[in-house]
């Protein structure tokens, strides 16, 4: 008797097992904005690589038992070290002339999260974000506080002339903001059930010395929480901000039973056209990309197979 009640257990955990193994889902953006509908085919080939570089960063780790936390913090990681994207390598200019980089992570499992604001000399600052989130008992550096800590956890620093891209130094010197924005964001649900969300920026062209965006500041730009979704935002920051658009996707969610379409769209409708949007992953894997600009460099990748990229509507 006993020994049937051992193989009856063995047979049940392993239909239980095989039901969770390997589902997961990825989704990614490189920035919302206008992106002219007659971009070269060698820009639009360049972003839709590295997009799908990225999401196989992401893919790879998920499908192979990894965690959404390190798919999120990898996929950034490259994106930042691409100078196509508005984040790391490719951060804009401020107003002086020099890049003050923002980033966030949140772990969906404890509401555990870091950040870093205003950072000059970080050269991966999601990196640096995690290890606000795991090693700290605070949330979010800035500046000169964040550069001691990165030291202190020997990760890369470089010069801020490190950040100067001819691309970024022209749009910035023509004193117009670029279609493409290019802040870069991940949100990934593992096949543990726990989501993780993360974005990364240079924030915007010009802006003010010491100005900070949504994209580190939880609730506004990053959201996850395992009992709703994770959110990850683009746009305008102030904006972002003033509306708690990351956490308001899940609040709807939680508090008004709506889904994640639903909850996506009624705070994005509230922003003034033009003005950005985000990507999210709920806690049944399903996911959104919602955004009142004409483009939306995207991507998604999941455990049914799904692989996809793109940029326009
Ligand atoms: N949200 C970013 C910021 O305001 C910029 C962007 O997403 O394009 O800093």
């Amino acid at each position: 008797m006993k020994f049937l009640i051992i193989c009856y257990l063995l047979v049940f955990s392993n239909i239980i097992l095989s039901q969770s193994q390997g589902k997961y889902t990825i989704v990614i953006h490189g920035g919302a904005g206008y992106i002219p509908a007659d971009i070269s085919q060698n820009v639009k080939d360049a972003y839709l690589q590295a997009l799908s570089d990225a999401l196989n960063i992401g893919r790879k780790i998920l499908e192979s038992g990894g965690t959404s936390l390190d798919a999120v913090e990898q996929v950034i990681r490259f994106f930042e070290d691409d100078s196509i994207f508005n984040a790391g390598k490719g951060a804009v200019f401020t107003a002086e002339g020099t890049h003050e980089l923002d980033a966030s992570i949140m772990n969906g499992k404890d509401l555990s999260c870091g950040a870093v604001a205003g950072v000059k000399t970080i050269k991966n600052p999601i990196s640096l974000s995690r290890l606000v989130m795991e090693k700290t008992p605070h949330v979010l550096f800035t500046g000169e506080g964040a550069y001691k800590l990165g030291k202190k956890f020997g990760v890369d620093i470089v010069n801020n002339h490190y950040f100067d891209v001819v691309k970024r130094y022209e749009q910035w010197k023509k004193k117009h903001d670029e279609n493409v924005k290019g802040t870069v964001g991940c949100v990934a649900i593992d096949e543990y059930g726990n989501i993780a969300a993360g974005t990364s920026t240079g924030g915007l062209t010009d802006k003010w010395a010491g100005r900070v965006g949504d994209s580190p500041l939880i609730n506004a730009g990053t959201y996850a929480n395992n009992k709703t979704c994770g959110v990850s935002c683009t746009g305008q920051g102030e904006l972002f901000i003033r509306n708690t658009v990351a956490f308001n996707v899940s609040a709807l969610m939680e508090y008004k039973g709506l889904s994640l379409q639903e909850a996506a769209e009624e705070i994005i409708n509230r922003l003034p056209e033009g003005s950005g949007g985000l990507i999210a992953v709920d806690k049944d894997g399903n996911y959104v990309f919602v955004f009142n600009t004409s483009s939306m460099l995207r991507g998604i990748a999941n455990a049914e197979g799904k692989f996809e990229t793109a940029i326009w509507k």
